[in-house]
């Protein structure tokens, strides 16, 4: 089964049949390359302006980079105990129950991991039994797919309305006996939505009568604007025990690189979890754990400022793009503008290639944030430098 997303495969370059593989396909011929990171290295090839890949060029606080030289200068260069050095379990536990309002066992609850990546494909891999089907609202996060099909779970993706809330039915009708999970991003990407009391209380409804786990990637839980609240679903009543919460450094601090992030579940759970993080990559790097550590100790100042910043940006970006004749909504959460570019006259991938090539900026085509269809959508980010925007801002105006 191939994970179709539209449009993609006129990126990348097929994997010829009648190669030296083609009689032995294996689980990586059931999806293509992640289309962002592709576009990141045709931003590079064309010296274009990145805006797919939302990875901020901007430095991360100066107190970061101190903790981590002195993490590797004092040491710390070993491996951490598989599930997270201590003392950043501890902090975790500690900001979680602050800010998300949850109580998690930093001995037996909390899962060090590399990335919010590893942890959505750790979870995944420690509660899917292949053939099993898991939910994924859509348009999604491109990596979902991919997980799914790793995992052996057979993705069921269901449209979100167009104002991006939530078909009750639908989402009613896509459970079967068969499914086992639910997969969360709020706030989301692509979209910008950040799910409601009302919406979450749905969803766990839903998780309580069929005895699903939901699997909530949170990583824009402090990308949020005009005083909007983003809630953990682990939070609602009845989800304790059926949640794994997903987490990040990545994009909160400004690090995507290090590559830690953490997932939250209960004790039962996270025995699994761990297993299969162990046997993935023992675990996340011991000196940017530390460095975590001193992420954590910020003030509360430093994440209203980072929402404040993220506004400033969005408005940035959010005008170039209505200038430049984009139909777009300012989003919600997280720093990503979800534009519809039908009035461009061009699907998806052929718009992002003239894009990049021809005007010098580069964006991610609709068609890989849905199983079917996203032909008429770009997605721009806004996690650059007010500069970057402003140029960026400029090269667009070449198309109104
Ligand atoms: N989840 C979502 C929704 C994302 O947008 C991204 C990165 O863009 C990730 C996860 C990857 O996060 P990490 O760097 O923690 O692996």
């Amino acid at each position: 089964m191939k994970h179709a997303r539209s449009g993609i495969g006129k990126i990348q370059k097929a994997t010829g049949a009648g190669s030296l593989f083609s009689a032995h396909p294996s689980r990586a011929d059931t999806f293509t390359e992640s289309v962002i990171r592709e576009m990141t290295r045709l931003a590079l090839a064309h010296n274009a302006i990145n805006l797919a890949q939302g990875f901020p060029d901007f430095p991360c606080p100066g107190e970061l980079k101190i903790a981590a030289s002195e993490a590797v200068r004092n040491d710390h260069n070993q491996y951490a105990i598989t599930w997270g050095a201590k003392n950043l379990r501890d902090a975790l536990s500690v900001r979680v129950k602050k800010f998300n309002g949850m109580d998690f066992d930093p001995e037996t609850e909390i899962t060090v991991t590399c990335g919010s990546t590893e942890a959505m494909m750790a979870s995944m891999l420690a509660i899917i039994r292949p053939g099993d089907e898991v939910i994924v609202p859509e348009p999604f996060y491109e990596n979902y797919g991919p997980d799914a099909e790793i995992s052996g779970a057979v993705p069921k993706y269901v449209p979100l309305a167009g104002d991006f809330s939530i078909d009750e039915e639908a989402w009613k009708k896509a459970v079967t006996r068969k499914t086992r999970a639910i997969i969360l991003n709020t706030p989301n990407n692509p979209t910008g939505k950040i799910f409601t009391k009302s919406e979450l209380s749905f969803i766990r409804d839903l998780c309580v009568e069929n005895n699903l786990v939901a699997l909530t990637d949170e990583i824009y839980e402090h990308i949020v604007y005009d005083g909007k609240k983003h809630i953990s679903l682990g939070l609602l009543d009845g989800m304790e025990d059926r949640t794994v919460t997903i987490g990040s450094f990545s994009k909160t601090y400004s690090v995507t690189g290090w590559r830690v992030g953490y997932a939250l579940a209960g004790e039962e759970l996270t025995a699994r979890i761990r297993k299969i993080h162990d046997f993935l990559t023992v675990g996340a790097p011991a000196p940017l754990q530390q460095a975590a550590v001193a992420a954590l100790a910020l003030p509360d100042s430093y994440y209203h400022g980072l929402a404040e910043e993220y506004d400033r940006k969005r408005h940035i970006l959010f005008d170039g793009l209505k200038k430049a004749g984009f139909s777009c909504e300012l989003p919600d959460g997280a720093y990503y503008i979800f534009t519809d570019i039908a009035s461009f006259g061009k699907n998806d991938v052929e718009f992002a290639r003239h894009l990049v090539e021809k005007i010098g900026v580069a964006a991610v085509p609709g068609s890989s944030f849905y199983h079917k269809g996203g032909e008429t959508k770009l997605r721009f980010t806004f996690s650059k430098k007010d500069e970057t925007l402003h140029d960026a801002c400029t090269r667009l105006e070449k198309l109104s």
